[in-house]
């Protein structure tokens, strides 16, 4: 899941937001939906991130600030596509935008048909699946068959398999 990278906490680490939703703003430090109610007062809505599509990890930035640098640039007539690392910077605050994703198990969605790569048997809608964040590529992940965690990697690419290995990249590399 696409997130935001921001400084949070006491003391203060780069903490990764993911982006629940299809729209959300920065608040104080804080990513909020930008719908919620009650409204967030419009002077507060500097910048917008929104997604362009279902499903894929095309968002957008917006923004009424003047002051906003892109990757250290001002961004012309306020809109923006966003990169994998791109770097957000308001006078008072720095975020980074990640499309990294990490593997969790969640039940095999119903439109999705696969085998998985590990044991080349199909995967039953409902049953608990990992989608490789490398590959897009399904496992098993029920007792029965333990086809992510069977192995230190995906069975197609070289993902590490642990549910809690983190992210790759963090500000803290730069
Ligand atoms: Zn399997
Ligand atoms: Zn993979």
């Amino acid at each position: 899941m696409a997130h935001i990278w921001l400084l949070d906490g006491d003391p203060r680490e780069w903490t990764p937001m993911p982006l629940v939703g299809d729209a959300l703003t920065l608040v104080n430090g804080t990513l909020r939906p930008v719908d919620e109610t009650p409204p967030i007062p419009f002077a507060q809505t500097r910048l917008v991130i929104r997604r362009l599509a279902e499903a894929t990890h095309t968002w957008a930035l917006l923004t009424t600030s003047r002051a906003l640098r892109l990757n250290g640039d001002p961004v012309p007539l306020g809109v923006a596509l966003l990169d994998d690392r791109d770097e957000i910077r308001l006078p008072d605050l720095t975020v980074w935008f990640s499309t990294e994703a990490q593997a969790h198990v969640e039940p095999f969605p119903e439109s999705t048909r696969g085998f998985c790569p590990r044991c080349k048997q199909p995967i039953e809608v409902a049953t608990p699946a990992v989608r490789c964040p490398g590959c897009a590529l399904w496992h098993h992940a029920s007792d029965e068959l333990p086809c992510w965690s069977y192995a230190s990697t995906c069975a197609a690419c070289s993902k590490d398999t642990a549910l809690d290995a983190g992210y790759r990249w963090t500000p803290e590399d730069l």
